[in-house]
């Protein structure tokens, strides 16, 4: 018997455990892999991310990784920068990161079946290794292809749209203090340094055709800093979906992280949403009640999903990235603003009302400069 049996010991799941112990709640996660788990993501831990990992009591530094100051957006012609206005971000690799929020998981007491699988039996009762185990509320935390998500009948989609990624890491010393992003016709590449002598570097394409080797000839920039630099990992394929659920919660099944919809990677927000997913879930159990989790849920992603929405219409129509990165970039206080939205130190509203038409227009390419 356990209160909430939790499905999927990633990010998202483990945060989730974390922030149910943190209120005494009793839970068990079960996780199909073993630890530390890895996946195809650009490493990149923005300000906001950083401060929703503290309310779960893990603190991560420079020491785990490689501190950025901003972000770059970079394409043939053009390039911009900006400074977070609260605070820095880290790169850090995928497993540390994981076998971090396993140990603060292991600390707080939540128990942890690796390399296990549940077969539920109803929505109270599951058989897992064997043995039949009884809870109250059950949290899908089983990515983006969450099984279930369609087991409770929670997957109807109101939007949706996926782009390929790839990711392999280039043994060398970080040359920029920033995420880099370029900017090019067949997607953009991330570049983002994650330890002293190691970039990550992602790759995200419409076209699941174009692999490692291709695509770097569609960016000579980053095509020549990695030269003859050896790869330290094997290229890893992930599935980045902008994907919005009609519901994520019923009476007693909740979706959390990627398996309850997520903003495109470009946003690089999909860990931050998955923690401050995690903090509300926990919140709506204690009070009984999963439709607060429902609304929070909602409320978390209404700015990531807009950031996605304006990045992703610049993916899809070149024209406008290419105006766009060149107003942005004779503009750096513009992007410096959205960058503030971005990581949710200034509102989206107030900026749209200040700056969101001259913008738009110079997006659109009028000559209002
Ligand atoms: C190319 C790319 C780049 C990205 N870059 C960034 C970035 O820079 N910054 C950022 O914040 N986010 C980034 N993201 C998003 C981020 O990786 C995800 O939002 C995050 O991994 C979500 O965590 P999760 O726990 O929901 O899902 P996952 O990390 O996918 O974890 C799900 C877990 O569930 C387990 N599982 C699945 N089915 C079962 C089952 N039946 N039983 C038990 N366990 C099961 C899996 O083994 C897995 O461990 C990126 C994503 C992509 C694709």
């Amino acid at each position: 018997m356990t209160d909430v049996l939790i499905l999927g010991g990633g990010p998202a799941g483990l945060a989730a455990a974390i922030a149910l112990r943190q209120k005494d709640i009793e839970c068990l996660v079960v996780e199909a892999l073993e630890p530390a788990i890895d996946k195809g993501c650009a490493e990149g831990l923005m300000p906001d991310a950083l401060a929703s990992l503290r309310k779960l009591g893990l603190d991560i530094t420079e020491e785990h990784g490689h501190r950025f100051r901003g972000i770059r957006f970079n394409n043939f012609a053009h390039r911009v920068h900006a400074d977070f206005p609260n605070g820095i971000g880290i790169g850090v690799r995928r497993t540390k990161l994981h076998g971090l929020i396993a140990g603060r998981a292991r600390e707080v007491g939540v128990p942890v079946l690796w390399n296990s699988r549940a077969k539920l039996l109803d929505s109270r009762s599951a058989l897992i290794n064997g043995r039949k185990i009884s809870f109250r509320y059950l949290v899908g935390a089983d990515g983006q292809a969450s099984g279930i998500r369609k087991w409770a009948g929670l997957g109807e989609v109101k939007r949706e749209s996926v782009r390929f990624g790839f990711r392999r890491h280039y043994n060398i010393a970080p040359w920029s203090e920033y995420v880099e992003v370029h900017w090019g016709p067949p997607g953009q590449v991330y570049l983002t340094p994650v330890a002293a002598d190691s970039v990550c570097v992602v790759f995200i394409t419409r076209n699941p055709k174009l692999a490692q080797g291709d695509f770097l000839a569609a960016f000579p920039s980053v095509a020549a800093k990695l030269q003859g630099i050896p790869t330290m990992t094997q290229l890893r394929a992930g599935i980045s979906a902008n994907r919005k659920l009609r519901r994520v919660a019923n009476r007693s099944v909740a979706l959390i992280g990627d398996a309850s919809g997520s903003p495109d990677a470009i946003t690089g927000e999909g860990l931050a949403v998955s923690f401050r997913q995690a903090v509300s879930l926990a919140n709506a159990i204690e009070h009984g009640d999963l439709e607060l989790y429902a609304r929070a849920h909602q409320k978390i992603g209404r700015l990531p999903h807009a950031m996605s929405w304006l990045l992703l219409s610049m993916d899809r129509w070149p024209q406008m990235q290419g105006r766009a990165i060149k107003t942005l970039s004779s503009h750096p206080d513009y992007f410096q603003q959205l960058l503030s939205v971005h990581v949710g130190a200034e509102s989206l509203h107030r900026f749209a009302m200040r700056q969101g038409l001259r913008i738009g227009w110079g997006f659109l390419g009028a000559s209002l400069y």
